[in-house]
């Protein structure tokens, strides 16, 4: 397709979003960028970010797009995506909006795919429930001292033919750091079921995971958590591996390996640039396969301008994990 040809076809798509959104309330806005929505602070420009504010919403703009042939991605707190610098045509459909109320029925707690899971896990604690202190979100599987949110998930709420539909959990395979959800899926919200306990332990507990991850994690960094997987066949965690060929500290440009936990790179200053965090990326990379033989695997998403679909980054994912007492590693 000649340059022309693409500005005429993004326009004509620009015409069809503006008018899915304004038919269904929903807020569009052109002019973002990746460096605003994730926590590594970099990335390029985004063609549209669709922002909307309720489970029903949600469900009937990506029908929308989808009947209309418009490529959308979904993004949460963007903490666990690397976005290039370059320019991205494509929709980001952004969950910050949808917050939703949080419900508590008994031992089950539903909340929309917004909701803050610090927020949710305080929540929820201060009402004597237990079982999502220190988790992540879904689509991951994310988890953290032995505890995945797969396991204590009842319902999953999904966006299917523009409306929304549930999914028991136990219909889901949760693997590590990973679930069976297949791309273009969208997460609406969740039904968990937690356990009753005494408030003040629940609370320890949380305490307890903050303190390991001050003392453990870089604190107030901006980073997307662990950046490679673990290597499968070995017992070492990769930070451990990167810490151990003295990486801790390297730098290229405005990224850096964190002097506190070498599996997390940090981006630096306002004009942090996604080309920096990737060349470290790949220099651990080549160093680990030269001076360990092991093939590091991305745990963070990266999302390339040229690339309308996910770049898939293997199987199975792992967090990077601190090794407890008996040798085996555990979530920070
Ligand atoms: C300091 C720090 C510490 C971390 N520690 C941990 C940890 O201990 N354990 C852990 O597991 N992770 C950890 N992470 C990584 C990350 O926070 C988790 O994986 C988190 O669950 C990602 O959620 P998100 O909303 O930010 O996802 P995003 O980064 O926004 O998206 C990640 C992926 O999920 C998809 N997605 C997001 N929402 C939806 C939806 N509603 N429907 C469909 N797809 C969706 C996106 O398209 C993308 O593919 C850490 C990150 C940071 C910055």
């Amino acid at each position: 397709m000649s340059a022309q040809e693409e500005k005429i076809k993004l326009e004509e798509r620009d015409r069809t979003l503006q008018e899915i959104a304004n038919r269904l309330g929903v807020r569009a806005e052109r002019g973002r960028r990746f460096a605003e929505l994730t926590s590594l602070r970099v990335g390029g420009s985004i063609d549209w970010v669709i922002s909307p504010e309720t489970e029903a919403q949600a469900a009937a703009i990506v029908y929308e797009l989808e009947q209309a042939g418009i490529g959308w991605r979904a993004l949460g707190s963007g903490s666990n995506v690397l976005a290039d610098d370059g320019e991205h045509h494509y929709v980001v459909l952004s969950l910050s909006d949808m917050k939703g109320e949080v419900r508590v029925e008994g031992d089950c707690v539903s909340v929309s795919a917004g909701y803050s899971l610090p927020r949710l896990c305080i929540d929820v604690a201060r009402q004597g429930l237990s079982g999502i202190e220190g988790l992540g979100a879904l689509w991951m599987n994310a988890g953290a001292y032995g505890h995945e949110i797969g396991t204590v998930t009842e319902i999953v709420r999904v966006a299917r033919e523009g409306k929304v539909a549930e999914i028991p959990g136990d219909s889901v395979q949760w693997n590590y750091r990973h679930s069976s959800f297949k791309e273009g899926e969208l997460l609406l919200g969740a039904t968990l079921r937690l356990l009753h306990d005494d408030p003040d332990q629940i609370r320890a507990r949380m305490d307890d995971a903050k303190s390991r991850r001050l003392a453990t994690q870089p604190h107030g960094a901006r980073s997307a958590g662990c950046f490679f997987k673990n290597p499968p066949a070995s017992t070492t965690g990769t930070g451990k591996i990167i810490d151990e060929m003295g990486m801790k500290g390297a730098r290229r440009g405005t990224a850096v390996v964190s002097p506190v936990h070498a599996n997390f790179i940090v981006t630096e200053g306002e004009n942090a640039r996604a080309e920096d965090a990737l060349a470290l990326a790949e220099e651990i990379r080549e160093r680990v396969r030269r001076e360990q033989g092991i093939e590091l695997e991305y745990e963070v998403e990266l999302w390339r301008a040229n690339q309308p679909t996910k770049q898939v980054t293997g199987e199975v994912a792992s967090e990077d994990r601190d090794v407890d007492e008996k040798g085996k590693e555990q979530q920070p």
